[in-house]
C-alpha cells in the first residue's frame, strides 16, 4: 500500500530484516534481506523532502534521492528505480556496500536533527533488486554504432561503469582483466556476506549480452603489452585499481602463518565459486580451527575478521592502532563483526610476530594513545609506556591497505605521469592522463577508495571519452 510522504514523525526508522548472528556465521550469504513492499514504501515515506537535500550532496553520485524516495513511497516503484539508475550504473550494489553512515545517510537532515536517517541505501538496493526481478533492467541496445572502439583495462566497478555508458553510446568496448572473472574487488575482494556474487554477475552478464567483449585472464603489461591495447582501440581507459599490499615490518613478520589480506580473501571467494584452491585446502589461507589476529581497521580488515569467523576460527581478534571513532572502516560493519564474536583491541599496534621454528604463535602488541589531531582531522598516536601485551595467533592477517603497482613501468610507458602517491595523474578534474587518448579512473587515480567513487569516476570518464572521440571525428571529417 502506497504511503504519504514526510511520515518521519510517526514512522520510526527500521532497516530490512537481518539474519541473527548465530545463524548467519554458518555461511557466506548476505546478512540483510530486501525490504518488503510494505516496509520499503513506509521507510521511503519517512523522507522530509528537503528543499536542499543534504543526502544528495553526501552521495558521490549526487543521486536524486528525495525523488526516488517520494516515488517509492507512492508505490511508483519502476519510476523510482528509473530515477535511481539515471545517475548510477550500479545502484543495487552501492545500496548494499556504500558506507552510508559516512555518505548519504550521515548527511540526511533527519539524522542531523535527531529523528534518525532515512534508510536510503536499503531502499536503493530494494528498488534495484526489484528492477532485475521484474525485467525493468533493459538490455544495452545502442541506437547507432559509432564504429569507434574503446579498450578498458580493469573489470572492477570503474571499468564496468564506464563500459555500460560507452557501449550504450554506441562504441565497441573491450574489457581486459587479469582475473578469470570480471568484477574486480566486487568479485574477489568483498565477501559474499556483504555482496553475493550473483548480484555482480547479473551486471557483467548484461554488459556481455549488450556486446561488451571481455578478455579475461589477460595481464596487460605482462601477457599483453599496453602498446598493443592502445594500438587496437581509438581510446583506452585504465581502471586497474591498487594492488600492492602494505606489509608489516615488525620482527617475525616473515613467519609461516602471516598472510596478506587480499590473498586470504581471494582464496575464500574462490572457494565460494567452487574453484580448486590448494593454499586453502592445505590450511595456509584457511582460518578453520585457528586463533586469528587481523591487523588493520579498514573495510578489508572487517571483511577478514568476519570471513575468519565463518571459516570456523576458534578466536578472532582485530588490532587497530587508533580508537573506534577514528577507524576508517564502516561503523555498521564493526557492529556486525562484534555481533559475530570478533574481539576488537582498539589503540593497539603490532610490535612483533611471536613464534617458534618460523611458525607464528602470537602477536606482541603495544597499547597506544591518541596524541594530536592533524590538519586533515586524523589523529597521530603514541605508545603508552609499559603497554605491551600478547595475543595468541596461529594465523596473522595483514590488512594495512594498498598502494599502486609499479606504474608506469608495468605498462612500459615512461610518459605516463604519476602523482606523488604513484597513482596515475589526470589533468585537473578530468580523467585524461598525459598519454594522448588514454584516460584513467577509480582507485588507480584516487588511491584505495570506495566502490561508489569508482562508479562515479567510470561514468565521468565514459562521458569524457565519448566527447573526446566525437571531437576527433569532427576534426577528421
Ligand atoms: P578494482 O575493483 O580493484 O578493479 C581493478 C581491476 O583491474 C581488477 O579486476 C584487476 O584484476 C584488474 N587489473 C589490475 N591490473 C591489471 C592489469 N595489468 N591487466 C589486466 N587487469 C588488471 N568499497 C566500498 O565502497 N564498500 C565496501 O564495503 C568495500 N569493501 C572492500 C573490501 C575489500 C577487501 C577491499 C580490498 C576493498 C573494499 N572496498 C569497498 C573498496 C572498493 O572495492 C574499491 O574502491 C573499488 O573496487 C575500486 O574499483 P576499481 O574499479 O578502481 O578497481
Ligand atoms: Fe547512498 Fe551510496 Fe546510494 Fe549514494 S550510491 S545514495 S552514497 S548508498
Ligand atoms: Fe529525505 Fe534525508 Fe534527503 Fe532530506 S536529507 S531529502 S529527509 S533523505
Amino acid at each position: 500500500m502506497a504511503s504519504a510522504n514526510q511520515t518521519f514523525v510517526i514512522t520510526a526508522r527500521s532497516g530490512p530484516a537481518k539474519t541473527p548472528a548465530a545463524e548467519r556465521v554458518r555461511d557466506f550469504g548476505e546478512i540483510y534481506a530486501d525490504f518488503t513492499v510494505t516496509s520499503g514504501d513506509q521507510q521511503s515515506s519517512r523522507c522530509a523532502q528537503c528543499g536542499v537535500p543534504f543526502c544528495q550532496s553526501g552521495c558521490p553520485l549526487e543521486n536524486n534521492i528525495p525523488d526516488w524516495l517520494r516515488l517509492a513511497a507512492e508505490g511508483r516503484h519502476e519510476e523510482a528505480w528509473r530515477q535511481s539508475e539515471a545517475t548510477s550504473t550500479l545502484p543495487e550494489i552501492c545500496g548494499r556496500i556504500c558506507p552510508q553512515d559516512r555518505l548519504c545517510e550521515g548527511s540526511c537532515t533527519l539524522e542531523q536533527s535527531g529523528w534518525e536517517t532515512v534508510t536510503i541505501g536499503s531502499v536503493e538496493r530494494w528498488l534495484g533488486d526489484m528492477a532485475f526481478e521484474n525485467g525493468w533492467v533493459a538490455p544495452i541496445r545502442p541506437r547507432v554504432e559509432t564504429g569507434l572502439s574503446v579498450g578498458i583495462v580493469g573489470a572492477g566497478p570503474a571499468g564496468i561503469a564506464a563500459a555500460d555508458r560507452l557501449r550504450s553510446a554506441g562504441h565497441a568496448v573491450t574489457i581486459y582483466d587479469r582475473h578469470d572473472r570480471p568484477g574486480g574487488l566486487l568479485t574477489y575482494g568483498i565477501p559474499g556476506f556483504k555482496l553475493e556474487k550473483h548480484v555482480v554477475a547479473r551486471r557483467t552478464d548484461r554488459l556481455a549480452e549488450g556486446g561488451v567483449e571481455f578478455r579475461l585472464g589477460v595481464d596487460v603489461g605482462g601477457d599483453l603489452p599496453f602498446a598493443e591495447v592502445r594500438a587496437a582501440h581509438d581510446a583506452v581507459l585504465v581502471a586497474t585499481g591498487v594492488y600492492q599490499a602494505r606489509r608489516l615490518t615488525a620482527p617475525g613478520c616473515g613467519s609461516d602463518g602471516v598472510v596478506a589480506a587480499l590473498d586470504y580473501l581471494i582464496a575464500s571467494n574462490r572457494k565460494g565459486f567452487g574453484d580448486a584452491v590448494p593454499a586453502y585446502d592445505e590450511g595456509q589461507l584457511n582460518a578453520a580451527g585457528k586463533r586469528v589476529v587481523v591487523v588493520g581497521g579498514g573495510d578489508t580488515a572487517m571483511d577478514c575478521v568476519r570471513t575468519a569467523v565463518r571459516q570456523g576460527a576458534t578466536s578472532v581478534t582485530c588490532l587497530y592502532r587508533r580508537d573506534r571513532e577514528n577507524m576508517p572502516g564502516s561503523a555498521r560493519e564493526v557492529a556486525n563483526a562484534e555481533e559475530e564474536g570478533v574481539v576488537f583491541e582498539w589503540l593497539a599496534a603490532p610490535r612483533a610476530v611471536l613464534g617458534e621454528a618460523g611458525q607464528a604463535a602470537g602477536v606482541r602488541a603495544q597499547r597506544m594513545a591518541l596524541a594530536a589531531q592533524g590538519a586533515d582531522g586524523r589523529w597521530s598516536v603514541e605508545a603508552v609506556p609499559g603497554g605491551e601485551f600478547d595475543v595468541a595467533a596461529d594465523l596473522v592477517i595483514e590488512a594495512l591497505g594498498f598502494e599502486p603497482e609499479d606504474m608506469p613501468g608495468l605498462f612500459d610507458e615512461p610518459d605516463l605521469a604519476l602523482t606523488d602517491w604513484r597513482t596515475i595523474r589526470t589533468a585537473g578534474h578530468t580523467k585524461a592522463t598525459t598519454l594522448e587518448g588514454v584516460f584513467a579512473a577509480g582507485d588507480i587515480v584516487r588511491g584505495a577508495s570506495l566502490v561508489v567513487w569508482a562508479v562515479r569516476d567510470g561514468q565521468d570518464a565514459a562521458a569524457e571519452i565519448d566527447a573526446w572521440l566525437a571531437s576527433r571525428r569532427k576534426v577528421a571529417a
